[in-house]
């Protein structure tokens, strides 16, 4: 079979005989012989099944291999052709792996393995075999992709548990960081572009961007994202009820693709340069409170679980949150007077702790005033314990309104209230606290048709006065405390400060 001269009839027989034996082995058997200047090939033997499979007759490629190449991925082509020089030049097995085109136009794998001889004249002939290994293929693929989801699944447990961890330790006062920190782990695990939250207002019609994770280089939007009216977006309307009533989740798959009734959103995402996005609602106590979501600004695949995933991290945040408001409410409950809802003693004493070493540190002049309404006892006898009640909160209220939000507004004990002035000088204090006094004066207090004749003292303490003795909360309250009584003595409706009484 190394040339097509000799025994025709010998040659005939034993083609017979090989195709016999060939037709019972799974894949095509042959010989290929390639000239010593590698300018012309055929296949002197190759078996039937190369008809069947390719739609090639054997005959045709008895003469010139050409056909057969034919059918070779053009991707592989260059790679078979230097595969068999190799096993041409080397005389080692020729080994490959590579895709042919079926007779049915599909390309499958096929793998080829022979061992090359060299002929007196120089030329190379292979005998070998090459069968199908597509089903091979199929299973490295699906195995490869099972590990591939494996190693996702795995890696999102792990992501969750490291978050629900974070979220479970979560100290107070660090809940931004760790929500910043999960939209981080999160739109990097789902490689988008932002992951974000936005809370809305009671009545859904505002929402507001409250935190926001950007990959390098992506613009941030948050600044542009606050109280923002959906009015004018009526299909996101609808998205928002689906979230709230149905607990759905938003998936923009295509923006380029949103229906025309949604053509303002689609404008302002394509704006933002948006591509896809998946929103999913946030539950806090049985209310959506907002909603987490991700950005893509490339066209993407999502994966078919993606929004369970999505909804498995909303969950994660709407606990956390949950946890968070509940602690912040206790908070409150601890630091603040139910009456009147002025901060209590418990949070006045660590402020004015704070106050102290700022003042020692920085020299940060601040000065403490106590007020105390006159004759409250006779005023609780003459219009009941709740009348005496209405007027606490009443003075409550002139105390927030004639301090600034960087004072200390608190009630410190039944009818005592104190106030800490920072940042402010002796003079100024004195105003401030007279102020106060002249408010009451000007504010008409009724219960039950009543006018009740209301009027207040004060004492003053500045930290400036404590030059040659150590400062202390309880010092500052005491000489203010001290002062209060003082005025007290002087007939009531004064402040006594540092430089004396005065008359309002
Ligand atoms: P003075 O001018 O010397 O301050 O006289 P006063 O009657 O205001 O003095 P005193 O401190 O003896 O009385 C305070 C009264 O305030 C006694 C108490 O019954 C009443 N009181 C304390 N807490 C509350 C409260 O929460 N509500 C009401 N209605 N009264 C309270
Ligand atoms: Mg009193
Ligand atoms: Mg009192």
């Amino acid at each position: 079979m190394a040339s097509r001269s000799g025994n025709g009839q010998q040659t005939a027989l034993s083609a017979r005989f090989f195709q016999k034996l060939a037709s019972g082995v799974p894949g095509v058997l042959f010989t290929y012989w390639l000239s010593a200047d590698k300018e012309s090939h055929r296949y002197p033997f190759i078996s039937e099944q190369v008809r069947e499979s390719f739609g090639i007759d054997p005959a045709v490629l008895n003469e010139n291999a050409d056909a057969m190449f034919s059918v070779i991925h053009p991707e592989d082509a260059e790679a078979i052709m230097e595969s068999i020089a190799e096993s041409a030049f080397n005389l080692t097995t020729w080994h490959y792996r590579g895709r042919l085109r079926l007779q049915n136009g599909e390309y499958e794998w096929f793998e080829v393995q022979s061992e090359p001889e060299r002929q007196s004249d120089g030329s190379t002939i292979w005998y070998g075999q090459f069968h199908n290994i597509q089903h091979y293929k199929n299973l490295e693929q699906s195995l490869r992709e099972s590990e591939a989801e494996f190693s996702f699944q795995a890696g999102f447990q792990r992501l969750i548990a490291r978050l629900s961890t974070e979220f479970i330790n979560l100290g107070f006062g660090t809940i931004d960081q760790c929500i910043d920190e999960l939209l981080r782990s999160i739109g990097t695990f789902f490689k988008v572009d932002r992951a974000y939250l936005y809370c809305f207002s009671d009545d859904y019609s505002v929402m507001t961007n409250t935190h926001e994770w950007c990959r390098d280089g992506v613009p941030a939007l948050i600044d542009t994202q606050q109280e923002v009216s959906i009015d004018s977006f009526h299909w996101w309307q609808e998205q928002i009820e689906g979230m709230v009533s149905g607990s759905r989740v938003v998936f923009i798959e295509d923006v380029d693709r949103l229906p025309r009734e949604a053509a303002p959103e689609r404008a302002l995402l394509q704006e933002q340069g948006v591509s896809s996005m998946f929103c999913v609602p946030i539950r806090v106590r049985g209310r959506v409170t907002g909603f987490f979501g991700v950005d893509s600004l490339r066209r993407r695949t999502w994966r078919l679980d993606q929004a369970d995933l999505l909804i498995i991290v909303s969950g994660l945040l709407s606990g956390a949150l949950e946890r968070n408001r509940l602690e912040e409410e206790l908070l409150n409950q601890s630091i603040r007077d139910p009456l009147t809802g002025l901060h209590n003693r418990r949070y006045l004493m660590p402020r004015l702790d704070e106050m102290l070493g700022r003042s020692n540190r920085r020299g940060e002049r601040f000065a403490l005033a106590i007020f105390d309404i006159d004759h409250f006892k006779k005023i609780n006898d003459s219009i009941g314990h709740l009348g005496g009640d209405y007027i606490l909160q009443r003075f409550a209220d002139i105390l927030i309104s004639q301090t600034r939000s960087m004072d200390v507004v608190a009630r410190f004990g039944g009818e005592e209230f104190i106030v800490v002035f920072s940042a402010v000088e002796h003079g100024d204090v004195r105003q401030l606290v007279q102020r106060i006094l002249e408010a009451v004066h000007e504010e008409r207090f009724v219960f039950d048709d009543d006018e009740i004749p209301v009027t207040v003292s004060a004492g003053v303490a500045g930290i400036e006065e404590f030059v040659d003795r150590p400062a202390s909360p309880d010092a500052l309250i005491a000489g203010a405390d001290h002062r209060l009584y003082l005025a007290k003595q002087a007939g009531r409706d004064c402040l006594v400060d540092v430089s004396g009484t005065l008359r309002i």
